[in-house]
């Protein structure tokens, strides 16, 4: 099989499958279910259960599993197989409806924040039957969703599907009153850009910091970094190559049009961009290319990192999620159309953005946050901390003349417009983009590239989704009430520009000026993933969620304790393996080398020739030095460490404190050793160092 066609898809119980082997009234009652979201009854489920069994059995499958995406950031799965056990003792292969639908997945070992108490570890998983099911090492996957017995949401995908919702229902609301008597349903769309780096597995295996925190917690910039521009777009090297083609594969046949393969700026660094899809699916293929980048990769004896710095010194990764909203009749929102019909419904979802991503830009915000972006946002290489949205000056201009324009008439759309009756076609030029700010619009969707390379896309897009979702209502509140449509819409329009018109910047998001500039403006520099997780607490933030229920007030208060304790858990983590590294295989090295000076300058001066040794006394003096300051930041990081790990109430108080102190600390620590590992002979240094895994494929 090497023809793509062939290949796409073929693991994937998708529609085609469906179609070609489900009864008509089965399919058709299933296919209303995804549409629509209506519930399934039990005996159309039986028969779609039966069916999928059937289809997985002749591709070899043997097990099914509900896989589900748990706090943790990753997807979770517990394997049962098809077998079942007859009266007579005999083994025949069932699969029903109710194990399609509904399983029961143990989940006391899942970060739950609170939410479930430990005697009631019970949880359970629901079919997405939104999100086609698939086979992966012969088990057949179905996407589910997961919650508390109790029904609180214990996973990524629950309150994305509840955004989901929202935002179309709220979007068709709007859409309906522009006369789009056809709309139904309006859909996000995302496709989302994943860089990673690449490593060989041999030098992986020798760092201890890769393999406990999935970066480097050492290493002195090699010789050579990314200053050359020569990796970005190069040539692909034929191992590279040939993994990619690889991975091509796999996710063919796993339904992920897997689309454009590059190098990225730093050395070893790539990306990987599939074709966009509904939010959900694009959701759930993020994660599945995520543990294929790590398997495939193995299978070429390379290691791929996902984390968002794994070398200091050199561009990380990150994720763009490109994102927009489609409807049912083929309409993409963001395109700016021809008519001025068209140009005005774009006109005013864009400005429902604008106010959402204005109102909301301390939850987008959190949604590009995690440990490993901290390290990240802000410096020069990724998008600042701060929210901004970049429209270009032609689109920022025509709303500024909305603005300012006076006699505006009232009752004709085609004039809503002041001085130009259609939007002029926007340039769709990818040369001079804007690359410096962390939400631009890309000329038919948004790209927000503050999303971390290991993280779920998951809230960024349910954050965003509601928030949008939000304001559409309220825009629809007031266009239902209107008298005068046309009036209505200007003055909605008018009044997000003067309201909201701040967060929209073009310029250099990476410069000092905007950093003042974006204070003068009021909008909010939250520098860090711990004090980004503070707004889940925030009574604005919590009444949005409640009102377009993706979250209850329980569930946002148990994603605080969870962050918070992510965060503790990942610091605590990197700490503990610096020590270990320090202590038992840095410092033991160190010393080494200054014995072997020391005993250099010994054996010199006995031999009996009257030379200069200054220059082994001075290095020796030198090393001396970098070691007893290299003992002293072990001891201040254990201190520190101990500190962090005990004399805490609040986790929030504590979380700080790794972040200021424990995380500080780790900083200065580093800086001694990578010093010392510029001094130290490379026979003697035990570990690779960054030209060695950088440049080493
Ligand atoms: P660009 O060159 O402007 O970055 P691409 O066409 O390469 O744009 O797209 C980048 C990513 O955006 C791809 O994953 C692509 O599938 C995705 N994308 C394109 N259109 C949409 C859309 N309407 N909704 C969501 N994502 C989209
Ligand atoms: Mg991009």
């Amino acid at each position: 099989m090497n023809l793509i066609s062939q290949i796409f898809g073929s693991n994937v119980y998708n529609d085609s499958v469906m179609r070609e082997r489900l009864p008509k009234a089965t399919y058709k009652a299933l296919k209303k279910t995804i549409d629509e979201g209506l519930p399934l009854d039990f005996e159309i489920a039986d028969v779609v259960a039966s069916s999928m069994k059937d289809w997985a059995i002749e591709k070899g499958a043997t097990h099914y599993t509900h896989w589900f995406q748990p706090m943790t950031g990753i997807t979770a799965e517990k394997h049962d197989s098809f077998i079942n056990a007859t009266a007579d003792g005999k083994a025949i292969l069932e699969f029903s409806g109710r194990e399609l639908i509904k399983g029961e997945a143990d989940g006391s070992s899942f970060p739950s924040g609170g939410l479930r108490v430990t005697f009631e570890a019970r949880g359970y998983t629901a079919w997405d039957c939104t999100s086609p099911a698939f086979i992966k090492n012969n088990t057949l996957y179905i996407p589910t969703a997961f919650c508390s017995y109790t029904g609180e949401t214990l996973d990524k995908k629950t309150p994305l599907l509840r955004s989901i919702e929202c935002l179309s229902k709220n979007a068709v609301r709007v859409l309906k009153l522009f006369g789009n008597e056809n709309v139904t349903k309006a859909t996000p769309t995302v496709g989302a850009e994943q860089e990673y780096f690449l490593i060989d597995k041999k030098m992986y295996d020798k760092r201890k910091d890769l393999i406990f925190t999935g970066r480097t917690l050492f290493g002195s910039k090699a010789p050579k970094g990314q200053e050359m521009d020569d990796h970005y777009y190069g040539s692909i090297k034929a191992r590279v190559s040939s993994f990619m083609k690889d991975l091509d594969r796999e996710l063919w046949k796993l339904g992920i049009f897997a689309k454009t393969e590059h190098n990225e700026v730093a050395p070893a660094q790539h990306e990987l961009a599939p074709i966009f899809t509904t939010s959900n699916i694009a959701t759930d293929h993020n994660q599945l290319i995520m543990e294929l980048l790590k398997t495939v990769a193995l299978k070429h004896g390379l290691v791929c990192l996902l984390h968002e710095k794994p070398f200091a010194g050199v561009n990380g990764s990150g994720k763009h999620n490109n994102w927009s909203l489609s409807t049912n009749d083929g309409q993409n929102l963001f395109d700016p159309g021809k008519t001025p019909h068209e140009n005005v419904q774009f006109l005013l979802f864009l400005c429902a953005v604008i106010k959402a991503v204005d109102e909301y830009a301390d939850l987008i915000r959190l949604s590009g946050a995690n440990p490993g972006n901290d390290h990240r946002l802000g410096t020069s290489e990724a998008p600042p901390s701060i929210i901004s949205i970049f429209l270009g000056d032609e689109l920022t201009k025509i709303l500024e003349q909305i603005v300012s324009g006076e006699n505006i008439e009232t009752n004709c759309l085609e004039k809503l417009m002041v001085g130009v009756k259609t939007l002029p076609e926007l340039r769709k030029d990818t040369t001079d983009r804007n690359r410096t700010s962390p939400f631009a619009f890309t000329g038919n969707k948004f790209e927000f590239r503050m999303v971390g390379s290991s993280a779920s896309i998951a809230s960024a897009n349910f954050f965003l989704n509601t928030a949008v979702a939000d304001v559409l209502e309220q825009f629809a509140d007031r266009l239902e009430k209107a008298k005068d449509f046309s009036k209505e819409v200007n003055s909605i329009i008018k009044d997000v520009v003067k309201e909201n018109g701040r967060i929209i910047f073009n310029g250099n998001g990476y410069s000092d000026e905007w950093v003042k500039e974006a204070e003068r403006r009021g909008l909010p520099n939250i520098k860090s993933y711990v004090e980004a997780i503070a707004c889940l607490l925030k009574e604005k933030n919590i009444a949005v969620m409640e009102k377009q229920k993706v979250f209850s007030r329980v569930e946002m208060h148990s994603r605080y304790e969870i962050s918070l304790e992510k965060y503790i858990k990942t610091i605590n983590i990197e700490a503990m393996t610096m020590l270990e590294i320090s202590k038992r295989q840095l410092l033991p090295a160190c010393i080494k080398f200054e014995t072997e000076i020391a005993r250099s300058i010994n054996e010199i001066k006995n031999c009996g020739v009257e030379v200069d040794i200054s220059a082994n006394t001075d290095l020796l003096k030198e090393t001396a030095s970098l070691v007893s300051q290299f003992k002293k930041e072990i001891s201040l990081l254990e201190n520190s460490l101990s500190k962090a790990q005990h004399s805490f109430e609040d986790t929030f108080e504590q979380a700080m404190f790794y972040r200021q102190d424990v995380f500080a600390r780790m900083e200065t620590l580093r800086t001694v050793v990578d010093e010392l590992e510029c001094i130290v002979a490379s026979s003697i240094w035990p570990i690779p160092t960054y030209a060695d895994i950088l440049f080493n494929i």
